[in-house]
């Protein structure tokens, strides 16, 4: 299978980088001749583990509510405040998981799964709630930019490991897929973007096409793809535009949910639709200039809530009081693909 052939040519290519890097020269010393044996296995199993396959997590005939939300870890008083408001909508109408944008910890991420900013940011405001959340990593959890972080870097790591600590916390990989209801959601990592998860992620949405039960697609992770927010011109913003959004147009992906600019904004363009929610709690920026295929937007904090079944996905923006944002409230359904 192509694949058994990929595996084969990558492990190839780990025991020809073990001896170029480690056997240079012709008096390599015993450690090195360790490392050349060790080598392969330890890269290897860290690609196994770096990008995971979660498996379906709740049943195909489930209809979904979903809480998405990103920007949030800031610690200040409005973040708890926008965590009552997704704890007041729960008690409603209750959701079944939620899933979140990244910038997880302000400012510089966190340092281990002991960090104390675990339950003052994470345990005590959302872990209430009883549901599970499936999270993405930003700029800041990496401790990006440098500038912002000169001294101590963030832990992606950390954040994956930690969710063998946490009852809601769930981050198997860095990036990862997982099947809820009629939906296939694809978690990635854009602050950690290589070719290999570009390739991860289109191997993963060609796979779900013969997949009867996925009647939906969505991708989800830290910076916009469309945006009119502050980061409009960013150079990762370009990238993604260039090498991942080609990716979700020839799968048909439905929607692509998003953070990074602090604000609310839903753009319909290229057949999908694109959502920002970056109003979890860190501090609200002004939109720059206007994106033609903008059907939304406002500066707000807040969150964004999804109803999918098989045949419709509805969406409403919150805000921080749970006002709904839009008016009058939009349902907009969409056809299945598949
Ligand atoms: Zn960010």
């Amino acid at each position: 299978m192509g694949c058994g052939r990929s595996l084969t040519q990558f492990w190839v290519k780990l025991r020809a980088m073990a001896h170029t890097r480690y056997a240079e020269g012709a008096g390599s010393t015993a450690v090195e001749q360790m490392m050349i044996r060790v080598f392969p296995f330890v890269v290897f199993s860290s690609f196994l583990f770096a990008q995971e396959n979660a498996g379906r997590v709740l049943p195909a005939d489930q209809a979904l509510h979903v809480l998405a939300f990103g920007d949030f870890g800031s610690g200040a008083p409005v973040q708890a405040q926008t965590a009552r408001a997704m704890a007041r909508r729960h008690e409603q109408q209750p959701f079944n998981l939620g899933i979140t944008m990244g910038d997880n910890f302000y400012r510089c991420g966190v340092r281990g799964v002991d960090d104390p900013k675990w339950k003052s940011r994470w345990e005590n405001l959302y872990t209430p709630l009883g549901i599970p959340f499936y999270a993405t990593l930003g700029n800041h959890d990496y401790g990006h930019p440098p500038v912002i972080c000169p001294a101590e870097r963030g832990s992606p790591d950390a954040e994956v490991a930690y969710s063998k600590k946490s009852k809601s916390w769930h981050m198997p990989a860095r990036y990862y897929s997982f099947k809820a209801g009629p939906v296939l959601f694809v978690a990635i990592d854009t602050e950690g973007w290589s070719r290999k998860q570009l390739e991860w992620i289109r191997t993963t949405l060609e796979e779900s096409t013969g997949d009867p039960e996925i009647k939906w697609r969505i991708v989800y992770g830290h910076h916009p793809i469309y945006t009119s927010g502050v980061h409009l011109n960013e150079r990762r913003i370009g990238e993604l535009r260039e090498e991942l959004l080609p990716v979700l147009k020839s799968a048909k992906v439905d929607a692509y949910i998003c953070g990074h600019d602090h604000d609310m904004e839903h753009v319909r363009a290229d057949g999908m639709d694109f959502f920002i929610c970056g109003g979890g709690g860190a501090r609200l920026r002004q939109f720059h200039g206007t994106k033609p295929g903008t059907v939304f937007r406002h500066v707000s904090y807040g969150f964004l809530d999804l109803r999918i079944d098989q045949s419709t996905m509805s969406v409403q923006y919150f805000d921080s009081k749970l006002n709904p944002l839009e008016d009058p409230m939009p349902v907009r359904t969409h056809s299945p693909t598949n």
